[in-house]
């Protein structure tokens, strides 16, 4: 059940003919993580805030979540700082992503916003965890050979615009939302100046859509849906939809209002067919293989030849470290992994997620087909 969180790989994993292979055809040096996230608990002096309900015994659910994220990270023994600690792995993880080339592969580390309410005011009540980007960027700053970050803003807020200047100004490579945990609705007329400032800044949003179960917040799950994210498509900015949007359900608003409700992948995949929204909707593949998402979606992605352009890899770490959630198994049953690949998969994923991540996902097959080298050179798409 818990990630057993050895530190360096063997020689034997790190030369495995598995791991070669996947980095054939790649140019390490275009190598970004997409999607990463920051996490602590605050005791480093982050500014990092953690609900305290989390902690509570009263609430297991969210008490059992915060277990296995922070497991994830392997920092739950950590004597010290947590925040540290989880820095540290992550940094160890990535220089055994690496392989000794120096200038290899990079993450993108997250920010994270704290809900908000209508009138624009910070919401702690219902905020689960608090990433500010003060400390993303200092992080990315002070290992700027790891890591690169990106901003969490809510567009609601007074200073909205003058936080996006100073994250631009600071090198953040792109704006991240979760917004049904933040309450951001995409679509509100609010967020058409925050729009057209991104645009031009170049920044890309980062946005979840479909169902988001990892963390909870306001639970204002209309607000993932695909759909909405119209507004700053036509605006001009560039959205990437965080796992592709393939889990859950949300209301088809092209047939109103209170259209049927339809697979989210399937509104995501509206979006990427529509010819106005080329070069400016793109999809990441975060997450993508967990045992609630991979399926139908996932082959669809590896199959959509016509979409590896658009197409950005992203480890969702620290999920891959969550053990119960990825399984090699299950995807060998589903036929998208060869079963003689499970056992080495395990055993690197006991030592680095990360590199599991990505060594499983350039084995992934559906009807011959494979995800192309572009979708995991994703440096060129934040560095135009
Ligand atoms: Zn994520």
């Amino acid at each position: 059940m818990w990630n057993p969180c050895h530190a360096r790989l063997p020689r034997h994993l790190a030369d495995h003919d598995v791991v070669r292979a996947a980095w054939e055809g790649i140019d390490a040096a275009k190598v970004w993580d997409s999607h990463a996230h920051l996490i602590g608990t605050g005791d480093a002096g982050s500014g990092i805030y953690v609900n305290p309900q989390t902690d509570s015994l009263l609430n297991p659910s969210q008490y059992a979540r915060r277990l296995f994220i922070l497991n994830a990270g392997c920092v739950h023994d950590a004597a010290g700082s947590v925040d540290d600690a989880y820095v540290d792995r992550l940094r160890n993880l990535v220089d055994g992503l690496r392989r000794g080339n120096e200038n290899g592969a990079k993450v993108l580390l997250f920010a994270f916003e704290r809900a908000h309410r209508e009138d624009g005011s910070a919401d702690l009540e219902h905020t689960m965890f608090h990433v500010p980007d003060a400390y993303a960027r200092d992080v990315a700053k002070k290992f700027a050979h790891d890591f690169e970050w990106a901003a969490s803003i809510h567009p609601y807020r007074p200073d909205a615009l003058d936080a996006l200047a100073q994250a631009k100004r600071d090198g953040a490579r792109a704006v991240k939302w979760l917004p049904s945990a933040m309450g951001i609705d995409p679509a509100s007329p609010r967020c058409q100046r925050f729009y057209e400032s991104l645009n031009n800044a170049d920044l890309p949003l980062i946005t979840h859509a479909g169902l988001e179960r990892a963390v909870l917040g306001r639970e204002a799950h209309d607000f993932g849906n695909p759909l909405r994210l119209r507004r700053a498509l036509d605006a001009g900015v560039r959205v990437v939809v965080a796992h592709c949007a393939s889990m859950g359900e949300d209301r088809d608003l092209d047939k109103g209002a209170n259209g049927p409700y339809v697979e989210s992948f399937l509104l995501f995949e509206r979006l990427m067919d529509q010819k106005r929204f080329e070069g400016r909707v793109f999809g990441d593949i975060a997450a993508m293989t967990q045992v609630n998402r991979a399926g139908p979606a996932l082959a669809r992605v590896i199959e959509r030849q016509d979409w590896q352009a658009r197409l950005l890899n992203g480890s969702d770490y620290p999920l891959p470290g969550v053990m119960p959630i990825f399984s090699v198994d299950y995807l060998v049953s589903i036929g998208l992994l060869k079963a003689g690949l499970a056992e080495i998969l395990k055993q690197i994923r006991a030592h680095n997620p990360l590199l599991f991540d990505f060594v499983l996902k350039r084995h992934l097959r559906s009807h011959d087909r494979m995800f192309s080298a572009g979708v995991f050179e994703t440096r060129g798409f934040f560095m135009r």
